[in-house]
C-alpha cells in the first residue's frame, strides 16, 4: 500500500514561531509548568486539543462570506437545518453556540433532583451541566474500556448488562435519558458499535427511556465502524451515520470538532414537545431560533463542514494520522492507550515516569518535558485535573495518569507528526532525568486550568 496523503493542498500557511530550548525553559517557569498559562505563539506544535482548532476549507472560507447575517428567518439557518436534518433524519434543529450551551438547554429541561443520566462516558461539561441540573451523571463503560493498554475494536461501548441493571435498581422513571458519547472522548476516542447503539436503543425502548447521541466526532465513529464491525465494509459513511443517528431520538453536538468551525453547536430532535421547551430558554440564553447564538456565517461553514467531514479521503487520513503517532510510540517501547483513539494519543505517565508518584503529578511533568525538548503543547489528564483531597488535606489521585496529545483537523502534516513522534522517544529516552512537580497556588475548581506548580 502506497503513503496515505493529507487529502488536500495548502493554500494559505500560518507561521511557527521557532524557539531555543533555553528559551523554553524561561516560557515553561513563567508559567508556572501549566500549559495553559503558556502563549500560542511560544508553541511550535499544539496538541492542547482539537476543538475548535480545525483548518476551515476554502468551501467554508466561501460560505463565511456568503454568510446572511439576517436576524431573523437567514437562508445560512435553512441551509444548516436542512444539512442537519438530512444527515441525521432528525426534523427538529437548534442551533447552539457551542455544544456545552446544547448540553445545558437540554439538562435544563429534563435534569434534576433525585435524576439520573446514564452515558458510556460523560464528557466534563455533560456532566457538570447534569450536576447543575441537581440530577447525577452515571457511566457504565464497557469492561474492555477500562483497560488502557489491552486493545479492543469498540472500547466506547455501553456495558449493556449494567445498563439492564441500573435501570431495574433505579427505576425507569427516574432516568429522563441515556446518552451515547461517540467516539467517547474522555475513555480515550475510543468508538462505539453499531452493534451496541441497537443494543442500548432496544433496551431504552423497553423501558420506555429517550436515547441521545453525544455526536461530537460522529464521522470519526462512522469510520471505525467501517473499517471494524461486521457487515459496513461496504456501506458508505453517510449510509453509516444516517442509520447510527436513525437509533436515536435526539443529538447534541459542538461543532467544533466533527464539523471543522471555529465556534458552533446544535440540538437535534424528533420530540414537538421538548424542542419546543429547548427553543424557550434558547431564545432567552443564546438567541432567536434561527441563529442562536451563533453568526449567520457560522451556520455557512459549520453546514459545508458537516458534509466535508464525511469524504471518507479525509477520514481515512484523519485515523491514520492518530494511529501512525500511536504505532511510532508503541514501536519506540512507549506505553500509550490501545489501539489508536480517533482524535487523540494518550500516554500512559505512569508507566512512562514510575519514579515519579501520583503526588508529584507525573503527567503535569511529562507534559512540561515535551515542551521544554520540542515545544510541544499537551494536556494532562490525571491528578491535576482529576485529583482531589481528603479530609486531611492528602491528594486521591486519578485513576490513571494520562497525557493527551490531541490532533487538530488538516492543520499539521506527517513530518509535523513525525517531529512530535522523535520528541516523544527522545524525552523518553531521558526519562529518568524529569522531575516532579509541587502546587504552589490552585483555585477551588477546574484547578488545572490556572495553577502554579514548580519543580521539586
Ligand atoms: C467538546 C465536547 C463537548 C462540549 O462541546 P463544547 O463545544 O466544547 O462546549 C461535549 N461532548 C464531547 C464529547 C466533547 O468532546
Amino acid at each position: 500500500m502506497k503513503t496515505i496523503i493529507e487529502p488536500f493542498r495548502i493554500k494559505s500557511v500560518e507561521p511557527i514561531y521557532f524557539n531555543t530550548v533555553e528559551e523554553r525553559k524561561a516560557i515553561l517557569s513563567g508559567a508556572f509548568y501549566n500549559p495553559f498559562l503558556i502563549h500560542s505563539k511560544d508553541v511550535l506544535i499544539d496538541l492542547l486539543t482539537d476543538s475548535g482548532t480545525s483548518a476551515m476549507s476554502s468551501n467554508q472560507w466561501a460560505g463565511i462570506m456568503q454568510g446572511d447575517e439576517s436576524y431573523a428567518g437567514s437562508p445560512s439557518f435553512f441551509r444548516f437545518e436542512k444539512t442537519i436534518q438530512d444527515i441525521t433524519g432528525m426534523p427538529l434543529v437548534i442551533p447552539t453556540h457551542q455544544g456545552r450551551a446544547a448540553e445545558k438547554i437540554l439538562f435544563s429541561i429534563i435534569g434534576g433532583k433525585g435524576k439520573y443520566i446514564i452515558s458510556n462516558t460523560l464528557f466534563d461539561t455533560t456532566r457538570a451541566n447534569i450536576e447543575f441540573s441537581g440530577a447525577e451523571g452515571v457511566d457504565l463503560i464497557c469492561e474492555e474500556g477500562k483497560y488502557p493498554s489491552i486493545p479492543a475494536p469498540f472500547k466506547g461501548n455501553i456495558d449493556t448488562e449494567a445498563l439492564e441493571n441500573f435501570i431495574k435498581d433505579k427505576g425507569a422513571e427516574n432516568i429522563p435519558l441515556c446518552i451515547i458519547t461517540i467516539t467517547n472522548n474522555s475513555g480515550g476516542g475510543q468508538p462505539v458499535s453499531m452493534q451496541n447503539i441497537r443494543e442500548v436503543r432496544r433496551i431504552c425502548t423497553a423501558y420506555n427511556i429517550p436515547m441521545f447521541i453525544d455526536a461530537c466526532r460522529f464521522a470519526e465513529n462512522a469510520y471505525f465502524i467501517k473499517l471494524r464491525e461486521e457487515g459496513y465494509a461496504n456501506k458508505s459513511i453517510p449510509e453509516i451515520v444516517r442509520e447510527l443517528f436513525s437509533y436515536a431520538d435526539g443529538c447534541t453536538m459542538s461543532a467544533k470538532k466533527d464539523a471543522f468551525a471555529n465556534i458552533g453547536g446544535f440540538l437535534a430532535m424528533h420530540d414537538e414537545s421538548l424542542a419546543l421547551k429547548c427553543r424557550n430558554l434558547l431564545v432567552i440564553t443564546e438567541g432567536f431560533p434561527t441563529y442562536g447564538g451563533l453568526a449567520g456565517r457560522d451556520l455557512e461553514a459549520i453546514a459545508i463542514g458537516l458534509v466535508e467531514v464525511m469524504d471518507e479521503y479525509y477520514l481515512q487520513y484523519r485515523i491514520r494520522s492518530t494511529e501512525y503517532l500511536t504505532n511510532k510510540l508503541i514501536a519506540a517501547g512507549v506505553p500509550v492507550m490501545q489501539p489508536a483513539g480517533g482524535h487523540a494519543v494518550y500516554i500512559d505517565s505512569k508507566a512512562f515516569l514510575p519514579h515519579i508518584p501520583p503526588h508529584q503529578y507525573p503527567g503535569q511533568a511529562l507534559v512540561g518535558a515535551l515542551y521544554l525538548e520540542g515545544g510541544i503543547r499537551s494536556v494532562e489528564i490525571g491528578s491535576l485535573m482529576f485529583g482531589k483531597y481528603d479530609a486531611d488535606g492528602i491528594l486521591v489521585p486519578a485513576q490513571m495518569e494520562l497525557v493527551r496529545l490531541a490532533i487538530p483537523r488538516r492543520v499539521y502534516t506527517q513530518s509535523h507528526i513525525d517531529y512530535v513522534a522523535e520528541v516523544i522517544i527522545e524525552v523518553f529516552e531521558k526519562r529518568n532525568t524529569i522531575k516532579g512537580l509541587r502546587i504552589t497556588e490552585e483555585p477551588a475548581m477546574l484547578r488545572h486550568f490556572t495553577a502554579k506548580l514548580e519543580q521539586l
